[in-house]
């Protein structure tokens, strides 16, 4: 399928067609990762916190996670702020996160822009002590994709869109991965970590990513 005009997508994944009446038609979003492990056509920040993963261990696993920061606020540059070591932990800001170092590849904001912060192809820091189909250190084999959110609300139709979309994006570049093997945090760091929370509708994203990954092995066929 031939890439679609993105300068005439919204940030909801809508294009607009101006008629006899202005219209929305919903378009199916394609993303693809290049030769070194970004994603074309979103918005990009090298985040110091990366390495690389261990020789010869590939992306197996989809992590999901959700962050907000404030907790519940939305839209503001401090999550990219942390990510990027950048945060303001003196007093006034954020004093409990002085010296955390985190990161990872993937940024979900509310309206589904997605920011990349590490190469799919390096080590990002997002699960911490962790544990996943009975291996440890989760980072080591795995994609990290943070959600802007909280446990205690849902999440916009608009970052499911884009989750889709870049899920089989990885999927189709790292077979290892399939829609069975995308966990949330809360599955790998049981009891430490709560996110994506329970407002995350994973019937509707594991439905929506099998019916895209059934369509493109059909056109394929
Ligand atoms: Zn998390």
């Amino acid at each position: 399928m031939p890439g679609i005009d993105r300068t005439r997508i919204n940030a909801r994944g809508w294009r607009h067609y101006n008629g006899a009446q202005d219209i929305e038609v919903a378009v199916l979003m394609t993303y693809a990762i290049d030769g070194r492990g970004w994603l074309h056509g979103v918005a990009r920040k090298v985040s110091p916190n990366r390495d690389a993963r261990p020789a010869g261990v590939g992306v197996e696993v989809l992590v999901i996670h959700s962050i907000s920061l404030p907790e519940g606020h939305y839209g503001g540059p401090d999550v990219e702020r942390l990510f990027m070591n950048e945060l303001d932990v003196s007093p006034r800001g954020y004093p409990d996160l002085e010296g955390l170092r985190v990161s990872a590849h993937l940024f979900i904001r509310r309206d589904g822009e997605i920011m990349q912060f590490v190469s799919f192809e390096d080590r990002a820091w997002h699960a911490g002590v962790s544990r996943c189909e009975g291996r440890e250190r989760v980072n080591d084999f795995s994609v990290g994709i943070e959600l802007e959110g909280t446990d205690h609300g849902p999440f916009e139709e608009a970052q499911y869109r884009s989750l889709v979309a870049v899920s089989e994006a990885l999927l189709h570049r790292y077979p290892a991965i399939n829609e069975k093997r995308v966990y949330g945090h809360s599955d790998i760091a049981p009891g430490r970590k709560t996110d994506p929370g329970p407002h995350f509708d994973w019937a509707q994203y594991r439905d929506a990513l099998r019916s895209r990954v059934d369509g493109m092995r059909g056109g394929e066929g």
